[in-house]
């Protein structure tokens, strides 16, 4: 339904000289000058939707909020400046609840060189919402879009899937440095952050790019978190299923042709793994290889928001 509704946008927005890249990818690419770019994201997170209060430290959820947006930056390959953040605060405990998160939010902002340049603060009788938005420069090698896989290429994902509700879901770093490395020392050809799941955002990615994916599921770096959570509960999801349709992994996906992979995969030359899991392929949508190589469709599980009517 997201997917829906930013498509009935896009159809509404006239053409804007300053938009070189619009709503659909991780970020929007803004002319910021002469010949430079800015990269501008925005992330909302609701209590009741996305976090619980008196389940989580509020410092956890305002990092995420955060790091939500940088991880962002990170698929688009930019690096991040500035956010600005905007609250709406529960009237009862909301001074608190506001030094709390930015407390969170403080130390991962300083971590990546980025100021806390402003927002707004608002208290109203209802639950915490939280939104951040953050503004990157590119480098010399331009944005990272979704929109330039090429049927071939090879998908590495970086770091390990699934399980991200055990904990990974607030304390995982964005993957800003190792995409800005990456793009730095070869060549990518499109990237995608994991936010609502592998399958959904492996799905969004290549059909951004007008193809398809075949991911050889046996290749698929499954966390430790996400077999615990296959082992301890009763809902017959294998730590495969986790790792292919849980959300909030923000690891990277990125589209590298072949012998560039090939390269990459030998160097490793990341803090983090980096995992060849399938290609890009001519036929549109999602599908796993058999061992025989013949290919089932493989269904893009993730989380969706869902909107009625
Ligand atoms: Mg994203």
């Amino acid at each position: 339904v997201e997917n829906e509704f930013v498509d009935y946008l896009c159809s509404q927005l006239p053409p804007h000289p300053l938009v070189r890249i619009g709503p659909g990818d991780d970020a929007a690419v803004l002319a910021a000058g002469a010949d430079e770019d800015a990269v501008v994201t925005t992330d909302l997170l609701t209590e009741g939707v996305d976090f619980l209060l008196d389940e989580v430290d509020a410092r956890r959820i305002g990092r995420k909020a955060l790091a939500v947006n940088l991880s962002d930056l990170a698929s688009m390959a930019a690096r991040p400046e500035a956010v600005v953040v905007a609250l709406a605060l529960p009237r009862a405990g909301g001074f608190r609840l506001a030094v709390e998160l930015y407390e969170g939010m403080l130390p991962l902002a300083e971590q990546f060189g980025t100021a806390i340049a402003g927002g707004d603060t608002n208290s109203w009788d209802g639950a915490l919402v939280i939104a951040v938005t953050a503004i990157g420069r590119l480098t010399d090698r331009g944005p990272l879009l979704r929109s330039g896989c090429q049927v071939g290429d090879r998908l590495l994902v970086t770091g390990s899937l699934g399980g991200s509700i055990a904990g990974h879901q607030f304390d995982f770093r964005p993957r800003v440095n190792e995409a800005l490395q990456l793009h730095a020392d070869y060549q990518l050809n499109a990237g995608i952050d994991i936010s609502d799941g592998l399958a959904l955002d492996v799905s969004r990615l290549v059909g951004a790019s007008n193809c398809g994916a075949v991911l050889q599921l046996d290749t698929i770096p499954i966390s430790d978190a996400a077999r615990c959570l296959a082992k301890s509960s009763s809902d017959g999801q294998s730590p495969l299923d986790h790792a292919l349709g849980d959300g909030e992994d923000f690891e990277l996906v990125l589209a590298v042709e072949p012998n560039e992979a090939r390269r990459l995969m030998a160097d490793q030359p990341l803090d983090v793994r980096l995992t060849d899991i399938g290609s890009c392929v001519d036929q549109s949508g999602l599908w796993s290889a058999c061992p025989d190589g013949r290919l089932i469709p493989l269904h893009p599980t993730g989380y969706e928001h869902q909107l009625d009517g």
